[in-house]
């Protein structure tokens, strides 16, 4: 029904842009396992470090919501998700952490026109200063987000770029899919561009087979399937993000042996 795709026949390098840690193993743990598998090169850019998330703060940190505990839980993601992609196979030095706000990325990127540098209201950070951040000190500006995935796509230099779909329905991911295409248009790089889906009204099913929500179907759709042993090593790697495994179970349902890319 939809035209199939397998991470062995991708252009390579394949450069997967994750708005937050977790988002790169639920959207394409399969498709980066097959690359590599392939003998592609596979490199992660992770935007935030996922260090705006309160119930994480609570819940896995056992701390109160504080300036303090959210660069902890920036710090833990970070961890956590180096530990996911080296299950997966990727090696640290394929992984760039950009460190920008949780939670802030739309308003960086609706900052376009006045450069306004702005705060992240968990962390109070100003800048990329986290010691893991790809362009330490980046601004927490729009010039500052764009100018470092910029430098991520120009070091990289992909033959496919996997980004969030158009219509996911959290801020987060629409801005990174937008800043993710600016980047790559100031460069003379033109990659194919996949993009996924995760937050999007009743999806993924509870039930069934993972099939792409119906207004999204289109001749676009690609169909990737992962084999028992993919999945396995899927569900393995989502494991290693511990802060998130336990919080959202429902999240357990893009373990699957389906995943969905739409051609751009
Ligand atoms: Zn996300």
């Amino acid at each position: 029904m939809f035209s199939t795709i397998h991470g062995s026949r991708l252009t390579s390098p394949l450069l997967v842009v994750a708005p937050h840690p977790d988002d790169e193993v639920l959207a394409a743990a399969g498709l980066i396992q097959q690359a590599l598998r392939a003998g592609h090169d596979v490199y992660v850019v992770f935007m935030t470090v996922g260090d705006g998330f309160a119930d994480a703060v609570r819940e896995s940190l056992h701390l109160p919501e504080s300036k303090a505990s959210f660069v902890q839980l920036g710090k833990l993601r970070f961890n956590e998700a180096s530990q996911a992609m080296r299950c997966l196979g990727v090696p640290p030095s394929h992984l760039f952490f950009l460190g920008f706000p949780d939670g802030k990325l739309h308003v960086l990127e609706a900052s376009k026109k006045t450069h306004r540098t702005i705060q992240s209201p968990f962390t109070k950070k100003v800048r990329a200063n986290y010691a893991f951040a790809f362009e330490r000190g980046a601004a927490y500006s729009y010039r500052g987000v764009l100018k470092t995935l910029t430098s991520v796509v120009t070091n990289v230099k992909p033959g496919t770029v996997v980004l969030p779909h158009r219509s996911d329905t959290h801020p987060d991911h629409r801005a990174t899919r937008r800043f993710a295409l600016a980047a790559i248009r100031s460069t003379k790089i033109q990659p194919t561009v996949l993009s996924y889906l995760i937050h999007y009204p009743h999806y993924p099913s509870q039930r069934g087979p993972l099939i792409p929500p119906v207004a999204l179907q289109s001749k676009r759709v690609r169909e990737l399937t992962l084999s028992k042993s993919e999945v396995e090593q899927k569900r393995a790697a989502f494991r290693l993000h511990r802060s998130q495994y336990h919080l959202s179970p429902s999240i357990l349902r893009f373990i699957r042996p389906t995943e969905w890319f739409w051609k751009e």
